[in-house]
């Protein structure tokens, strides 16, 4: 029934004499015919209990951080963690309870959980523990809060977040009077750290149904609270994502778009792959659409954008600052969503000039060849969600792809690609800021088409150059001046 790791921990626990059951994700996703994500144990076992059985049977266990006495049971290579069965006591904090009670009955612990589908236990011998009605309303795809959603929510300010991620990553429904709850707790955000909040963002994107979780995140009003922040060792409040809230309804060209703009950002979204970067910057990728400045009138009197890409980059680099994202990926998706509007026609000379053109935006050709890959998915999944007669535009898209990689493959775009290594540009020049500037020279040269990119040919245009005439003279007065 459980990995074999799982099984040696209810085993040893319950031949201690303590009841042990599985519980959570686990029950969940084993329901669903799933694999979990990992293994949670719910036991009367005491932490201390706990450690004592682990040191006895030679089983690495640690205490887990910030959680309140759950016990770490490292196991062939596997961790599972075991807590005490417990009651919470939630005070002023917007999350974290107050004070834990330890229980003695697994009934009482589930009734502390989130969702009913989270509020079930399997025993060692595989038989369902399921109070609240889990297993039905799994079967049904509902998520419904475990008893009076709006203490539940007024609780703990992350439920009505993790309401909306279960949603996305599952395609629940959340039951109405869960949803109604969510609308009404709305307020305790502004307690719950930014972080969070970020992460359950970050597993909406990710899920395969993110759009169904952006759905709730704005009718429940959450996309529009505010949240807690540290800058600078400040506290602070910050904006979630009013930003994606009000492309709602923002009408779009029909000439061109089939969608409102945020019916075309959440096709978007669901049709690119699940990575990071790129779900975010389908999601902000027409951030600015409708903004004033932004949105105007073209010669035909019809609605445009003007530039939204450009003040859409500035606006996600706001946004994924405040969030918290990590600034690699946020520079990739401010990067993304900048350069998402202009593409060259699929023809050697366009392609070659853009590639250059792009290129000191990253350090190598692994990188930029990364970052134009993406930048060619957004695209393809921008056309396909929502522009009006795309096949052209994608079949183009298609040829760019296959002559970018053919490009990438053969056209010098960095130093480092040329056939003379800084090295021995040094020994000519020696060591100094003009290897660099040579080498720059030199893959000019090369890409204007005036030097094949060869060893024996840029050795040769290296000794021409006014760098290795004045190394020469340099060279030639010190020792002229040591012989004095
Ligand atoms: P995942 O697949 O994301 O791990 P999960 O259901 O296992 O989903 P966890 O965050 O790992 O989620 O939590 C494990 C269990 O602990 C949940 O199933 C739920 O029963 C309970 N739980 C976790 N967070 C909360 C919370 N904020 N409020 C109430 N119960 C919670
Ligand atoms: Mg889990």
């Amino acid at each position: 029934m459980f990995p074999v790791p799982v099984e040696k921990v209810l085993q040893l626990l319950e031949e201690s004499g303590f009841q042990a059951f599985v519980v959570g994700g686990a029950v969940r996703d084993i329901l669903l015919g799933r694999a979990p994500r990992e293994y949670d144990v719910a036991t009367d076992a005491r932490p201390e209990e706990l450690l004592r059985l682990a040191q006895r049977f030679r089983l690495k266990a640690y205490p887990k951080g910030a959680a309140f006495g759950v016990i770490s049971f490292l196991v062939d290579g596997m961790e599972i963690e075991v807590a005490t069965f417990r009651a919470e006591v939630y005070g002023a904090d917007a999350h974290r309870p107050e004070k834990v009670d330890f229980l003695s009955r697994l009934e009482e612990d589930l009734a502390r959980r989130d969702f009913t589908v989270n509020a079930m236990a399997f025993d060692r011998q595989g038989q369902l523990h399921d109070p609240f009605g889990g297993r039905e309303d799994l079967s049904r795809g509902i998520l419904r809060a475990v008893g009076d959603p709006d203490e539940r929510f007024r609780e703990d300010a992350l439920r009505p977040f993790r309401a909306c991620r279960f949603a996305a990553e599952y395609g629940f429904q959340v039951e109405e009077g869960t949803c109604a709850a969510i609308v009404r707790a709305r307020d305790r955000v502004a307690g719950l750290s930014v972080e969070r909040i970020r992460e359950e963002l970050e597993r909406i994107l990710l899920s395969p149904h993110p759009a169904r979780g952006f759905a709730l995140l704005r009718e429940t009003g959450l996309l529009s609270t505010r949240c807690r922040a540290r800058t600078a060792g400040k506290e602070e409040t910050v904006p979630v994502l009013p930003e994606l809230a009000r492309l709602y309804g923002v009408p779009q060209n029909p000439r061109y778009h089939a969608y409102d703009v945020w019916e075309h950002t959440m096709r978007v979204v669901e049709l690119i792959p699940p990575d990071t970067a790129l779900r975010w910057a389908a999601l902000l990728h027409d951030i600015a659409k409708g903004m004033p400045g932004v949105r105007t009138l073209n010669k035909r009197g019809e609605l445009a954008d003007y530039r939204h890409e450009q003040v859409g980059s500035l606006m996600a680099k706001e946004i994924l600052g405040r969030l918290r994202v990590s600034t690699t990926c946020a520079r990739r998706v401010v990067w993304l969503i900048r350069h998402h509007m202009t593409f060259p026609p699929a023809k050697e000379a366009n392609v070659v000039k853009w590639l250059r053109r792009l290129s000191p935006d990253f350090k190598d050709r692994e990188e930029l060849a990364g970052a134009v890959t993406q930048l060619l998915t957004l695209r393809e999944a921008d056309l396909r969600g929502g522009k009006v007669r795309p096949e052209e535009r994608l079949a183009e898209n298609e040829r760019l792809r296959v002559l970018v990689a053919d490009i990438l493959m053969r056209v010098p775009l960095y130093p480092a690609d040329l056939a003379l290594s800084g090295r021995v540009v040094a020994r000519y020049l020696g060591e100094g800021p003009q290897v660099k500037r040579v080498l720059d020279d030199l893959l000019q040269r090369v890409q204007e088409g005036s030097l094949p990119n060869e060893a024996e040919a840029l050795e040769k245009a290296l000794t021409g150059t006014e760098s290795y005439k004045r190394f020469l003279v340099h060279k030639e007065n010190g020792r002229a001046r040591r012989r004095v």
